[in-house]
């Protein structure tokens, strides 16, 4: 099991302060995970990853699998010495990615044949590929090969794809337990529980993951396109249904709103494109909410985007520059702007956890969601 222990829990909520370790370093949570899709966190170095706070990051097994694909990678000694990355990496399954993006040939109860969004290439993905492209990228924590349902999802569609995911979860732990790490250092490998927006598709999903005793535990099939009320009652279901003692993944969340909800949940790790991708549309994030700075109301403001923020961006710049170099298509100004964005979300993570060690979370969460919601989300 990995090493994780709980510093702290909420009185009032299911918020908790933890650590994790790997053999990447320790990672305090709750914790905010940036994504680097292709083995880079989108136009910033990991050594500004680490400086904002980062300490785990997420690469993209499908992505990583197509190019540069395996054998780079491996003769490189793995992903992150590929990528220059000395903390812990987590990689997601490349089920989401499979069913997603890919033009899908075939799914049957053994596996995924797949199109190349690329170039339409023909590929298989099943557990045990899963499972070997991971061992092969070399991440800290690997995820169990699932089946997403998209939102939203007939019932028996939804069960299917969840006792599909289940035989898979099976056979992740199968191969893990028999194909030891390539390069040296411990692979924990996370279950994921579906069962899409159906209460007690959930409850059978998690009693079902927990039985068969992972390392931790991820929340998928949230965040695909349900109202938001579902995405919180599904999170909070699922989190009140894994044990305490591991960690706990809500897996593509989210918004700043939804993340500290979902901390008081219970959920201790979250990651989201949105930081880094909104950076790059011109959407930066302040406690009092989303501040599209290319508007003109920045034009002359010769502020920086939040004071109180330590980032690069906001020690040096202002929102008058930031916008111009955006408007320009300046690729500093996208680096500028993720350094922001990514800052704000690790601090965000960062703040709950001192709230939650310093007795004081309930306080820190109103405040702040009344504070970051008067200007929307
Ligand atoms: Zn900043």
């Amino acid at each position: 099991m990995i090493p994780f222990t709980l510093q702290a829990t909420d009185a009032d909520s299911g918020a908790r302060a933890g650590t994790f370790q790997t053999d990447h370093g320790a990672v305090n949570t709750p914790v905010f995970m940036p994504v680097g899709t292709y083995g880079a966190v989108k136009t910033v170095t990991p050594e500004e990853v680490e400086t904002a706070g980062g300490r785990i990051i997420l690469g993209n097994t499908y992505h990583l699998y197509l190019r540069p694909g395996l054998e780079v990678i491996r003769h490189a000694g793995g992903l992150h010495e590929f990528m220059g990355w000395n903390n812990a990496l987590l990689t997601d399954s490349g089920g989401f990615q499979v069913f997603s993006l890919a033009k899908l040939n075939n799914i049957t109860d053994a596996g995924v044949t797949f199109q190349s969004h690329i170039d339409g290439s023909r590929h298989y993905f099943d557990p045990r590929q899963s499972m070997q492209i991971q061992r092969i990228l070399g991440s800290d924590i690997m995820m169990a090969f699932d089946e997403c349902p998209p939102y939203p999802a007939e019932r028996a569609y939804a069960e299917e794809a969840m006792q599909r995911t289940h035989r898979w979860a099976e056979q992740c732990l199968e191969y893990t337990a028999a194909e030891g790490p390539i390069y040296g250092h411990t692979q924990y490998l996370f279950g994921i529980v579906q069962g899409s927006t159906f209460p007690d598709l959930r409850r059978m999903s998690a009693a079902h993951l927990t039985s068969l005793g992972f390392d931790g535990y991820a929340i998928g099939g949230v965040a695909v396109g349900e109202p938001k009320q579902e995405l919180r009652q599904m999170t909070a279901l699922t989190a009140s249904l894994l044990p305490e003692e591991q960690p706990r993944y809500l897996m593509g969340v989210g918004k700043p709103a939804d993340i500290v909800e979902s901390i008081a949940a219970g959920v201790d790790m979250f990651d989201c494109v949105i930081p880094t991708r909104n950076a790059r549309n011109g959407l930066v994030y302040t406690p009092d909410g989303r501040l599209p700075v290319r508007n003109a109301t920045s034009a002359d403001d010769h502020t920086p985007i939040d004071p109180d923020c330590t980032c690069y961006t906001c020690r040096h710049f202002t929102r008058a520059y930031l916008r111009h170099l955006l408007n320009v298509n300046e690729i500093l100004g996208h680096r500028l702007a993720t350094l922001h964005n990514l800052q704000f979300f690790l601090d965000l993570a960062g703040a709950a956890r001192a709230a939650i060690l310093e007795s004081r979370f309930g306080a820190w969460k109103t405040e702040f969601l009344r504070r970051y919601r008067e200007n929307g989300e």
